[in-house]
């Protein structure tokens, strides 16, 4: 998958770039990678919820028994069968996806009755029940209200619940818990948990690799729009091969470790005029020069992982 925007100034920037990932039914997965690495328009890519000035390059696809469905270029009408349905969202910003002038009863029965044959009154009640599997409680009362009138962790909660209502088979979380506080951050990740145990597959956008290793089977590190380092998340926090992805870990906060963060050097390269190399040797401490200024391949490293990085062959 790739995007590329057109800039103000016609300037093309090319956000996405060759990212190639895959979610099998039941599996989670993290992406990670730092503000501006690509995550939230990837996922927006293959939802085909990118603006105007976007351009989506490549393939994603939506594969159910044999049949396969090509979601790039789909038509709204035949997205309507897959988003909302099929795959769930929740984003960064609650309020984006709620609409503050319509109560949350109908928001969620509209929403419901649009994707299943059901009445409105077994709709309103399978709202209520979602209301309460997220942890809303009094669900009967506050499902009467406006999301104005929710604080701003029950709003998050009630948007998943939107999500999650009519029983998607994979959700997709942009960081759903950085506006919540740790305590309905962890209700949260134990719901996604428990979703996840029941057979929804999950795909978490994160800064936070805690978040992850709590929630993921797989990881995905992204860099200036590209895969870097993919592989099973234990493996990648235990022995991380990329040089960024060291860096990532070097920079996360850790409270039962006490040594000093040291975060990564430098800034991420400029998405217009990309360096001709490896996207991240500017900041490498490992740089070596003429090889890393050569575009870089995915490397297979083992059974389960790729790394852009020519040094990890040796690995
Ligand atoms: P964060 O962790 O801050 O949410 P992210 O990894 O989700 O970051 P993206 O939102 O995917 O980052 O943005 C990737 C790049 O695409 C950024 O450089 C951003 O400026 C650019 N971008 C996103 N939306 C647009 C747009 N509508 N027009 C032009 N550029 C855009
Ligand atoms: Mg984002």
């Amino acid at each position: 998958l790739g995007v590329d925007f057109r800039t103000r100034d016609h300037e093309r920037l090319t956000a996405v770039k060759d990212v190639s990932i895959s979610v099998a039914a039941g599996g989670s997965l993290a992406i990670v990678g730092e503000s501006g690495s690509g995550k939230s328009v990837s996922m927006r890519a293959l939802l085909g919820l990118l603006p105007q000035n976007a351009t989506v390059h490549g393939s994603a696809t939506w594969n159910e028994g044999t049949s396969s469905t090509e979601l790039v270029g789909l038509p709204a009408r035949q997205f309507q069968a897959i988003r909302g349905r099929k795959i769930g969202m929740v984003f960064q910003n609650a309020m984006q996806a709620l609409n503050p002038t319509i109560p949350l009863k109908r928001q969620l029965t509209e929403h419901l009755r649009w994707h299943s044959a059901c009445t409105r009154a077994e709709a309103e009640k399978r709202a209520i029940r979602a209301l309460g599997d997220v942890g809303i409680p009094e669900p009967e009362r506050r499902i009467r209200m406006y999301p104005f009138q929710l604080s701003g962790g029950m709003r998050q909660r009630a948007m998943i619940a939107m999500a999650l209502v009519a029983e998607p088979r994979l959700l997709i979380a942009d960081e759903p818990t950085t506006a919540v506080d740790v305590t309905v951050q962890k209700q949260i990740l134990d719901l996604l948990v428990d979703l996840r145990d029941r057979g929804t597959a999950v795909v978490m956008v994160t800064h936070d690799l805690g978040v992850a290793r709590y929630l993921c089977e797989d990881v995905v590190v992204l860099y200036s729009g590209q895969v870097m380092e993919s592989a099973r998340l234990g493996e990648a926090l235990d022995r991380p091969v990329h040089p960024y992805t060291k860096g990532l870990l070097g920079s996360a906060l850790d409270l039962g470790d006490p040594s000093p963060l040291r975060p990564i050097g430098g800034n991420p390269p400029d998405l217009v005029d990309r360096p001709p190399g490896c996207a991240f040797q500017p900041r490498c401490v490992d740089d070596d020069g003429a090889r890393c200024a050569e575009p870089q391949e995915l490397i297979t490293v083992g059974a389960t992982r790729e790394v852009r990085c020519w040094r990890s062959i040796d690995e």
